[in-house]
C-alpha cells in the first residue's frame, strides 16, 4: 500500500485546502511546498462572498477575521461613462468581502491544513514524479537539509501554480489557451482613503483598489499586455499616469510603503487536469487574467470538487472520479473565463461601455451583476446573448 493516498505539491490557496479538506474525511494526506510560510507571492488578493463563503463553510472566516482584515460592504465598478455600486447578496449566509494579505490568508490554510491531520513539509523541493509503467504513484522531492525524498501515493497532485512543474512532469497538455492580454504592477500604501473595493475599467487599463491589513491600500494598476516593456522601464511614473484624477488625488495624499511588484505573466488557459495516478487544481488547472479576482475562489473551488472525486474515487474508481471532477470544473467556471477575457481586451472596451451603461440604467441588472460577481447568479445569468441583446437595445 502507498504510504499517503496524497501527494499535493503547492500549499497554497489551493493545495493546502485540498489538503485540508482530505485530511478532515481521514484521508491520508502529503503536502510539500518549496517555500516557508508565511509567505508571500505576487498576486492581489480580493475575495468575493463565493470565496468568503468556502472560507465560512470551512469554518475558518472568523479565524481571518481575527487576524484584523478590514471588512468589505461595497463593491464599486467605474466601467466606461458609469459607476455601479453595490453589495453582492450572501452567499450561503456570508455576504463579508475581505482582501487578506497572501501572507496571513496562505499561512492559516497551512495551519488548518495540519490541524485536520495533514502532513506538511516546507522548504521542499518536489523535483520529479514516480512512475509505475504510465502511472504516476509518487514523486521525488529535495528536503530543506537537502535530503532526498522518495515518497509514494495513491495520487500526485499539482497544486503548484500557473507554471506548474507537475503539470510539465506528467505531460498535462494544453485544452485551452488564450495569450496574456494585461500587466501591471501594484503596491501597498498608508493614508489612502477608500471607499470598500474599487475597480477602474478604462481604455488600456484597469485599477484596482483594496483596503487590507494594517490600514493598507493594495493598489494595482493595469495595462494592455503589450505595453508591458514601456511600464517596466519607469514603473512609478507609469503606475501613477493610469490613474484616474480624482483617486490620484487620494494617492498623492498618502504614502507608498513597498516597492512595486508587477507581472506580464497572465496567460488564459485550461490545462488537462487528471490523469492516470495525478491531478491538477487550482491555478496549475486553469488560469485567467486576474482583474476579475477569481483566481483565490476557484482555487477553492476546485480543491472542493477534487476533495470530493478523490475522496469517492479512493472508495471505487479513482480514474473515473478524476475525469469526473476535470468536467466539473470546466463547467463551473467555464463563464467565469468568458467573462474574464472580455474584461482584459483593454484595448477594445468599447462593447462593454455600452454595456455597463445599459446595466447602470437599471438597479435591478446592477444588483444582478454584483450578485453574478459576488457568487449568487451565474454568469449566464447575465452574459447571454438573450439578456444583453435586450439590455442593448434599450433606449439610452
Ligand atoms: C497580479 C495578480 C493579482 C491577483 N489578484 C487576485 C485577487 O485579487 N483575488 C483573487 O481571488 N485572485 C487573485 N489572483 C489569482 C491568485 O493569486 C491565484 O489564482 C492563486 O494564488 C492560485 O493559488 P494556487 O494555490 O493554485 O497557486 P499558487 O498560489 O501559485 O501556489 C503554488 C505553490 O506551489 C509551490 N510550488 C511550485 N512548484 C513547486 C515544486 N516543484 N515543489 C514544491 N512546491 C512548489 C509554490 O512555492 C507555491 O507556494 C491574482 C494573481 C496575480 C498574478
Amino acid at each position: 500500500m502507498a504510504a499517503y493516498d496524497a501527494i499535493i505539491v503547492g500549499a497554497r490557496c489551493a493545495g493546502a485546502s485540498l489538503g485540508m479538506l482530505l485530511a478532515r474525511r481521514g484521508r491520508r494526506v502529503l503536502v510539500l511546498d518549496r517555500a516557508r510560510f508565511p509567505s508571500d507571492t505576487i498576486s492581489t488578493h480580493f475575495l468575493w462572498p463565493r470565496t468568503t463563503a468556502a472560507l465560512a463553510r470551512w469554518g475558518l472566516l472568523d479565524a481571518l477575521a481575527a487576524t484584523g482584515c478590514p471588512p468589505i460592504e461595497t463593491v464599486t465598478m467605474h466601467a466606461g461613462p458609469v459607476s455601479l455600486r453595490g453589495r453582492p447578496e450572501a452567499v450561503d449566509g456570508t455576504s463579508v468581502m475581505y482582501c487578506p494579505r497572501r501572507t496571513v490568508l496562505d499561512k492559516l490554510l497551512v495551519d488548518a491544513a495540519r490541524a485536520a491531520g495533514a502532513e506538511v513539509r516546507e522548504a521542499t523541493l518536489v523535483r520529479e514524479v514516480i512512475r509505475d509503467g504510465d502511472r504516476v504513484v509518487g514523486v521525488r522531492a529535495v528536503g530543506a537539509a537537502g535530503e532526498t525524498i522518495d515518497v509514494r501515493a495513491s495520487l500526485v497532485v499539482g497544486a503548484d501554480g500557473l507554471n506548474s512543474s507537475v503539470a510539465g512532469m506528467v505531460g498535462a497538455a494544453m485544452a485551452r489557451s488564450h495569450p496574456s492580454l494585461t500587466c501591471g504592477f501594484y503596491a501597498y500604501w498608508s493614508g489612502v482613503p477608500v471607499d470598500g473595493v474599487e475597480f477602474f475599467l478604462r481604455e488600456a487599463r484597469d485599477i484596482l483598489v483594496f483596503p487590507t491589513h494594517d490600514g493598507l491600500t493594495c493598489l494595482w494598476v493595469g495595462r494592455a499586455n503589450g505595453d508591458w516593456s514601456a511600464y517596466r522601464a519607469d514603473v512609478e511614473a507609469t503606475y501613477l499616469a493610469g490613474l484616474d484624477p480624482s483617486l490620484l488625488a487620494r494617492v498623492q495624499r498618502g504614502r507608498r510603503e513597498t516597492s512595486f511588484k508587477g507581472t506580464h505573466r497572465l496567460p488564459n488557459f485550461y490545462r488537462d487536469c487528471a490523469g492516470p495516478g495525478w491531478a491538477l487544481v487550482g491555478d496549475a488547472a486553469y488560469h485567467r487574467d486576474p482583474l476579475t479576482g477569481m483566481g483565490i475562489g476557484d482555487a477553492f473551488l476546485g480543491a472542493e470538487l477534487l476533495a470530493d472525486a478523490v475522496h469517492d474515487g479512493l472508495a471505487a474508481d479513482l480514474d473515473s472520479a478524476l475525469a469526473g471532477y476535470q468536467e466539473a470544473l470546466r463547467e463551473k467556471t467555464g463563464a467565469v473565463f468568458e467573462y474574464t477575457l472580455m474584461s482584459a481586451a483593454l484595448k477594445d472596451p468599447q462593447p462593454q461601455a455600452a454595456l455597463y451603461r445599459a446595466i447602470a440604467a437599471q438597479p435591478d441588472m446592477t444588483q444582478r451583476l454584483m450578485n453574478v460577481l459576488g457568487g449568487t447568479a451565474s454568469f449566464r445569468s447575465l452574459f447571454n446573448p438573450r439578456v444583453i441583446g435586450a439590455l442593448l437595445r434599450q433606449p439610452p
